[in-house]
């Protein structure tokens, strides 16, 4: 008998596992990033996670003041993670956010910055681009530009490295996905208990004291709340473009930064994106990262439409076809608009879905006092996960609640089989 089972071995179930294994005798259960045979329609396999990629973007600063009081917590662990693990993950090359000069986005940045005593430089876009010379950013832009504490993580190697540590501690970690977890009577020779079931998809059962779900975009679609139980989110697709440069260019713009733009887009930049050209031009955008298979590629993200999902064969199917192969071309050339003077290899594109509250804010709570859940990343979790993995942890195991953000602001949303908001069981 475990005293924990964290369900989910992604970002936030990485970091929780490795939190409570310090203390506690702890299981992981979660399976592996698929191979590309369990991303064919043909394979059985229907649990997906957001963590098969190499590049998410980290910085302490971002408009909503509970995000980045998260980030601020965990981002200066990043150095002890990696010393602790042996496991690098983090690329300090620092995060640009650009916007319309006096817009909403770039003055509530601003004002986190000033509040939280970030340290950043507010720069005019002919500023970013005599420092950045590669980078075409419109003239009557403004950007904060974070050099410290700001880059890209690997989320894969995050994963890796917070796995090794929990398995340093002890936990034991099984590669599988669960079918259902359940409350139990548990009939030992000295005792009868309470204990919490859990029953993984090749009928595997573990039995732990308590179970923490860390199961992202999927804890709908197996047993894991309850019969017809599911929390109060929901589910977008998302897209990215990868557009491959070669080495010798990586190199040359070897200084870029990873950039947010919410703005109005530059008079020379492509007209086929936004899709839409009323709307407003929003993406991020990665530095130029190597990945496994040796390339380097520019990556850009970004759904003006996400799609939303309510199924698990909807949720798969995404994660099998893709994008639209339409907006992966015209988010190649919103690459091409704004990183100058590299040639274009090849591009493709890659989906991914992600659990968004309606607070926006991560669910981190107990369901019942043998249950906790640290899901909904919003799009948002991948930075600041340490921090909500060890929130989590310290709640349901120890009852405790130490950062200066109400608990409340984080309490889960229940809806039942037919979608009715539930109250917190
Ligand atoms: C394209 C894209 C770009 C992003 N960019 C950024 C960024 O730049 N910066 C940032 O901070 N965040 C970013 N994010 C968000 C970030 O990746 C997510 O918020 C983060 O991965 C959420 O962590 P999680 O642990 O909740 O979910 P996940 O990382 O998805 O992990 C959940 C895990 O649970 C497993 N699981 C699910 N169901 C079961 C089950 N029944 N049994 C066992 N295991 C199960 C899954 O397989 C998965 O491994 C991005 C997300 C996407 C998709």
């Amino acid at each position: 008998m475990f005293d924990l089972c964290v369900v989910g071995a992604g970002l936030i179930g990485s970091a929780a596992s490795k939190y409570a294994s310090r203390g506690s005798s702890v299981c992981l259960i979660g399976p592996d990033e698929p191979t590309k045979e369990e991303r064919l329609t043909s394979s059985p396999r229907d649990i997906y996670g957001a963590h098969y990629d190499e590049g998410r973007i980290y910085r302490q600063s971002t408009s909503d003041p509970v995000w980045a009081k998260l980030a601020q917590k965990a981002i200066p662990r990043y150095s002890e993670i990696e010393r602790e693990s042996g496991v690098d993950f983090a690329t300090e090359v620092g995060c640009l956010s650009v916007g319309s000069r006096g817009g909403n986005y770039i003055t509530a940045l601003k004002e986190v910055v000033q509040k939280d005593g970030i340290q950043a430089e507010t720069l005019s876009g002919t500023e970013v681009c005599s420092k950045f010379p590669f980078l075409s950013i419109p003239n009557m832009d403004e950007a904060v530009f974070e050099s410290h504490f700001a880059g890209y993580i690997s989320p894969r190697r995050l994963i890796k490295a917070q796995i090794t540590i929990a398995k340093k501690n002890g936990c034991q970690h099984i590669q599988e996905a669960v079918r259902s977890v359940s409350r139990v009577l548990h009939d030992d020779s000295n005792k009868c208990e309470v204990v919490m079931e859990v029953v993984t998809d090749s009928g595997r059962k573990v039995l732990a004291k308590k179970v923490l779900l860390c199961t992202g975009a999927f804890t709908a679609f197996r047993k894991l709340l309850g019969t017809e139980v599911s929390p109060d989110t929901k589910l977008f697709g998302l897209s990215v473009t990868k557009l491959e440069i070669s080495e010798e260019d990586a190199v040359k713009i070897k200084a870029m930064p990873s950039i947010l733009y919410f703005g109005e887009g530059g008079a020379d930049w492509t007209k086929d994106y936004p899709p839409d050209p009323r709307a407003p031009v929003v993406f991020y955008m990665l530095p130029p990262i190597r990945y496994p298979d040796g390339k380097y590629y520019i990556k850009l993200g970004h759904d003006p439409v996400p799609r939303m999902f309510h199924t698990g064969p909807q949720m798969k199917q995404w994660f099998v076809q893709g994008p639209d192969p339409r907006l992966i071309r015209q988010m190649a050339n919103m690459i091409t608009s704004v990183v100058k003077g590299v040639k274009v290899l090849s591009y493709h594109g890659d989906s991914c879905v992600v659990d968004v509250a309606p607070s926006n804010r991560p669910y981190i709570d107990r369901v019942h006092n043998q249950l906790g859940v640290a899901i909904a990343g919003n799009g948002y979790a991948a930075k600041s996960s340490d921090e909500i993995g060890r929130l989590a942890v310290e709640l349901l195991m120890k009852d405790q609640w130490d950062i200066d953000i109400p608990q409340n602001l984080f309490h889960v949303q229940l809806k039942s089989g037919c979608g009715n908001p539930t109250s917190r069981l």
